[in-house]
């Protein structure tokens, strides 16, 4: 993610900020990636905190008007969930768009986004047919450490939830490409094998023996479907990681230049090497306080061309 320059100052901004340090209020405008301080707030600026412009004044902003089903008010902590949710949402947008996917210029399908508070029935999260759906649930800090443990997914995250279920969304779009399928069979496997005894058969038995060879994660082993997923999200984990690295200004022998973007690298093996290279770096920092790597995972050979052919779809797709 990038940083931004205050349009009423000479500070900094940070993508979720609503003020600047002088106290002007801002918003930013997905439009010119850019923050502004004569723009319309969206509509859902004072319910949820969201940041981003809208065209109009009441209207929602880009990101907000995907959701067309949010929480149920009444149950307990669901705004604030779904706050955090719609900011991760954002920040996933923000990211797909600088490939030209979903944003205000991408005239191709959108998604649809049903962000929904656990009740009495629990929250199904997967993709179908353009709709995403998203547990708000799993925004609460309480419930995700919870899970991580019970479901022993330790990097389980809101940002992570995102990027897989809009990966799905990507893979239908890109399947209207006639030269798509063929390529992802070829990569991937054959996505019309049963998907609903696929999961069963990973539920019962777990992933094969040698998975950390064939896959990024012990759950892209259990289809097509979710190693595609789970690459895209790997592939987005990977490029915002050094898109943040570069814009903080840190400094590495493995950036290849100055002034570097990752997401304007067409080179994908470039683009990976030196990303992989980079959360090294950056796990070594995080032990400095005692915290989790920030990216732990190692990649095969495997991955590494997976995560290849994800880039260059990505990259040209939308
Ligand atoms: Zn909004
Ligand atoms: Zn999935």
């Amino acid at each position: 993610m990038r940083i931004f320059t205050d349009p009423a100052g000479s500070g900094w901004l940070w993508f979720d900020n609503l003020v600047t340090a002088g106290g002007t209020s801002v918003a930013f405008d997905p439009q010119t990636g850019a923050f502004s301080s004569h723009a319309h707030f969206c509509a859902n600026r004072e319910v949820i905190d969201c940041n981003w412009s809208a065209t109009a004044q009441g209207a929602l902003c880009h990101a907000c008007a995907m959701t067309v089903l949010v929480p149920d008010p009444a149950i307990p902590n669901a705004v604030t969930n779904w706050a955090r949710t719609e900011a991760a949402k954002r920040w996933v947008l923000n990211n797909l768009s600088r490939w030209g996917w979903f944003g205000p210029e991408d005239t191709g399908v959108r998604p649809v986004f049903h962000l929904l508070a656990e009740g009495p029935t629990p929250v199904i999260m997967g993709h179908a047919a353009g709709v995403v759906t998203i547990s708000v649930a799993e925004a609460d800090p309480v419930i995700v450490a919870v899970r991580r443990t019970a479901l022993e997914e330790p990097y389980r995250t809101m940002i992570g939830h995102m990027r897989h279920e809009i990966a799905h969304m990507i893979w239908w779009r890109l399947g209207l490409q006639s030269d798509f399928l063929d390529a992802f069979r070829a990569e991937f496997g054959d996505e019309r094998s049963d998907y609903g005894a696929a999961l069963e058969r990973y539920y019962a038995d777990g992933p094969p023996s040698d998975w950390k060879e064939r896959f990024l994660t012990a759950y892209a082993s259990a289809h097509p479907h979710e190693d595609w997923a789970e690459t895209v999200a790997h592939l987005l984990h990977l490029t915002d990681i050094s898109d943040s690295f570069v814009a903080s200004g840190l400094s590495s022998p493995e950036v290849p230049d100055p002034g570097w973007d990752p997401y304007l690298e067409a080179d994908s093996e470039r683009l990976i090497h030196a990303a992989a290279s980079l959360t090294v770096g950056v796990n070594h920092v995080n032990r400095a306080m005692g915290l989790s790597d920030v990216y732990p995972f190692v990649l095969s050979d495997t991955s590494r061309r997976k995560l290849a052919f994800v880039h260059d779809w990505l990259r040209t797709g939308a």
